[in-house]
């Protein structure tokens, strides 16, 4: 094994501080089986008749805020939800095609609740807690009972039982699905569950509101700062406690996969209040996206992991071979993931794959049109598969996705392979939570893919609508009750200095923004930002480029103050205003994400540092100096942020060096 990672602090010194180790200290302490039942025990129950007078704020309406605000909805409290899009329905989750994990075992393939709590801390790279991944697998049976009795409409084998497949990292089959639609039907399931609190008065939705700031008074989260997007207006919202769903920040690389608007800014904006942020520098590069086809794009979409069920990963064994993919014959292709990773084959985990699609292209073995001299793309054939199983088969499971591919590409992907190419899709990292998804500032919550709970540092396909699920439906409404037993809290003003701050400030930066009157597109900077960061936090990360990232992204966050334009006003509906704010924060994210890359000298998951790999290439972690969360506090614009460790105790699992062989 080579690591070639110097161990000395001093490779980034002043980049940031070292504070006071912290700890979650919510888990009791019992066996891991008994964790969830003793902790819904012993936390503090609020009433039934007292919950009305609760108020809670739930910013976000995906899969984890939505199901957030209906169950605690249906609880009694009183909920209002708030979201940028014009219906709730439209939440990034929809998106989401492969499915959802569950521990059903109903294809009697040896599937359990530790078997998938096993797979899921494997495939993070034993960079998770043990008690969190243990109670989403035990909870993720409950999702789906939830989710049928809805209506949702998975698919169901012959004799009427729901049909699972596999996904990445696993060789049972515990992915439940609906078609390629399974986050849209699950979000139209917790939509309306939404809508039924809304008819029966305990939830109040306020679309087209974007928070751009949260309230702190004496150290807990007591309300937001929203702009109407549609009149401009400023709101003050204040409440007894607040919960964020508000979603990934993968759009810091300007392309990915997730939907346009997706961001950082209300996770940012808490973390500049107090809250830490867990994990930062943790992405998702998804092995299987429709390349990038060229300078302008500015949307790359995703090509299911399902595929990899029966689709093979495959390059001409000859580099620069541009033949026709149907006339090169069976021997001169190299199925590289099957003769790599004999056990898992086509479905080893994201990161592997993701991984070893760049290293066929970057030998020179890619295929497709070249950008700079470099072909980025492998074919995913259906070939076999189409001839085992015969084209209506192939078309009922996957055929959306095929007519999607066809739509973008022109190419058929029937008759010929199709081409894909590894793009950012999910981001591990978020603000830090307890085991009670409370973040490091008192009465603020964080649920779903907006904290860095469950994941480590990879995530496994299909559980991150099983965790935001798992999160808004069963977690948050038997914790929340712990922290509300001590409400309703003291009624704050709206002439409160900390609401006076916090509502100046947003008007300061609106007002920037549109005065600043300088040369640059907001766009620009951010196509900018992705760049630096795809260059030198993507895929594969190195001291050196690291370095030259953090220096050229200060460099660039002061040109973007000092000459971004914007038109319009902001008494209407403005994009390239609400774009102006986001971009603002990724660029402090960004340096983030960067400086967490650099300070974690090892490889694990999707993190992969060039200088810490064993001989035949894979991420070679080291357990005994980075086995810990890496937990964030802002110190100020101009300091260094602050790192708290909370060291990952494995009493259950032991630690190995992963293989998919
Ligand atoms: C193309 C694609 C396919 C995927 N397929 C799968 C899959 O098959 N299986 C799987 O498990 N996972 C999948 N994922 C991942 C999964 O979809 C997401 O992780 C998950 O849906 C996130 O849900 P969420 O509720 O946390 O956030 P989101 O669905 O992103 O919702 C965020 C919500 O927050 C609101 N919001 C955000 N910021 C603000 C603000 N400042 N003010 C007001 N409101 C705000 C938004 O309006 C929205 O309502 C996929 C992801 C992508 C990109």
């Amino acid at each position: 094994m080579t690591s070639t990672i110097e161990r000395a602090s001093d490779l980034v010194q002043g980049l940031y501080r070292e504070g006071a180790a912290i700890a979650d200290t919510k888990a009791p302490e019992v066996p891991l089986r008994d964790r969830w039942e003793q902790r819904k025990f012993a936390a503090r129950l609020v009433n039934p008749a007292n919950r009305r007078k609760m108020h809670i704020i739930v910013v976000g309406t995906g899969l984890a805020g939505a199901s957030a605000a209906a169950t605690l909805g249906e609880a009694g409290y009183n909920v209002s939800a708030f979201f940028y899009q014009d219906s709730a329905r439209r939440a990034h989750s929809i998106a989401a095609q492969g499915g959802i994990n569950a521990a059903k075992n109903y294809k009697n393939d040896n599937d359990s609740v530790y078997r998938l709590f096993y797979d899921t801390v494997k495939g993070g790279d034993y960079r998770s807690r043990e008690s969190n991944v243990y109670r989403l697998a035990e909870v993720s049976a409950n999702i789906i009972d939830q989710a049928v009795a809805q209506g949702v409409p998975f698919a169901r084998e012959y004799g009427g039982l729901l049909d699972n497949r596999s996904f990445g990292g696993v060789q049972v089959s515990r992915t439940f699905y609906a078609r390629g639609q399974t986050g849209q039907q699950l979000l139209l399931g917790a939509y309306q569950a939404l809508e039924r609190q809304v008819a029966a008065g305990t939830v109040t939705t306020h679309s087209r509101h974007e928070m751009l700031e949260l309230v702190v008074v004496d150290g807990r989260a007591r309300g937001i700062i929203v702009r109407d997007m549609v009149t401009g207006a400023i709101e003050t919202h204040l409440a007894d406690v607040v919960v964020l769903g508000t979603g990934g920040y993968g759009n810091v690389f300007y392309l990915s996969t997730n939907a346009m608007g997706s961001n950082v800014t209300a996770t940012w904006r808490a973390h500049r209040k107090g809250a830490y942020f867990g994990n930062p520098c943790y992405t998702q590069i998804h092995p299987t996206c429709i390349p990038v086809a060229g300078d302008y794009q500015s949307k790359l979409t995703l090509m299911s992991e399902s595929l990899r069920n029966d689709g093979r990963i495959w390059v001409p064994k000859k580099k620069g071979d541009d033949r026709d993919p149907r006339q090169i014959p069976e021997d001169e292709r190299d199925y590289y993931l099957e003769r790599r990773y004999p056990a898992f084959g086509n479905l080893v985990p994201r990161d592997i794959a993701s991984r070893a699609a760049k290293q066929v292209c970057d030998e020179g073995y890619g295929v497709g049109p070249k950008v700079e001299g470099v072909s980025r793309g492998v074919y995913l054939d259906f070939g076999d598969a189409i001839a085992r199983l015969g084209r209506p088969a192939v078309s009922a499971k996957y055929g959306n996705l095929f007519d999607m591919y066809e739509r973008i590409t022109g190419e058929n992907p029937y008759e010929v392979p199709m081409r894909i190419y590894p793009a950012v899709h999910y981001t591990m990292g978020g603000l830090w939570v307890d085991y009670d998804l409370q973040s490091s500032i008192p009465g603020l919550y964080v649920a779903g893919e907006a904290n860095f709970s469950d994941h480590g540092a990879n995530r496994l396909g299909a559980s991150a609508l099983m965790q935001g699920l798992s999160d808004g439906y069963f977690v948050l409404p038997n914790t929340i009750n712990d922290y509300l037993a001590d409400g309703p809290f003291e009624k704050i003003a709206s002439d409160h200095p900390a609401v006076v701050e916090a509502v100046a400030s947003v008007r300061q930066r609106v007002n920037h923004f549109l005065t600043n009157n300088g040369s640059r597109s907001v766009d620009s900077f951010h196509r900018e930002l992705g760049q630096i960061m795809w260059e030198y936090c993507g895929m594969e990360r190195s001291e050196e480029g690291l370095k030259f990232a953090i220096g050229r992204i200060r460099e660039l966050r002061a040109e973007f103050w000092r000459d971004v334009k914007v038109l319009g006003t902001n008494e209407e509906l403005n994009q390239a205003l609400e774009r102006a704010g986001r971009v603002a924060d990724f660029l402090e994210l960004g340096e983030l994400m960067c400086i967490d890359a650099l300070h974690r000298r090892e490889s694990c998951g999707g993190h992969f540092r060039a200088e810490s790999q064993t001989e035949d290439g894979e991420a070679l972690r080291h357990d005994d100096e980075f086995a810990y969360v890496a937990a964030w506090e802002y110190a100020g614009a101009d300091e260094a942020p602050v790192l708290h460790k909370e060291a990952l105790v494995y009493e259950n699992i032991e630690l190995k060096q992963r293989s998919y062989k």
